[in-house]
């Protein structure tokens, strides 16, 4: 009776997305893009809708899209952003 329980739950399930944030080193303004997991390679930038410098340019296997910007006085997600003083 060598009964073999594995947690056979594995993979598929998985998302591949996560949200990642950005700050554009020009104004300051907080972003959100999610990044999604390709096979094969990607490259791509994004710049600042404020002050159009570029926020974030990647390469590799994975890809942002959706790009959201973040009201910064609500806090978001629970993190805490470099603190600006004002
Ligand atoms: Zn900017």
């Amino acid at each position: 009776m060598a009964g073999k329980s594995e947690g056979v739950f594995s993979g598929m399930a998985n998302s591949i997305w996560t949200t990642e944030e950005f700050t554009c080193s020009g104004c300051g303004m907080n972003y959100t893009a999610t990044r999604e997991k390709h096979a094969d390679k990607h490259s791509g930038s994004f710049k600042c809708r404020v002050c159009n410098a570029e926020v974030h340019a990647w390469s590799g296997y994975h890809n942002f899209f959706d790009w959201e910007a973040i009201e910064t006085r609500t806090p978001v997600f629970g993190r805490r952003w470099e603190q600006s003083r004002r």
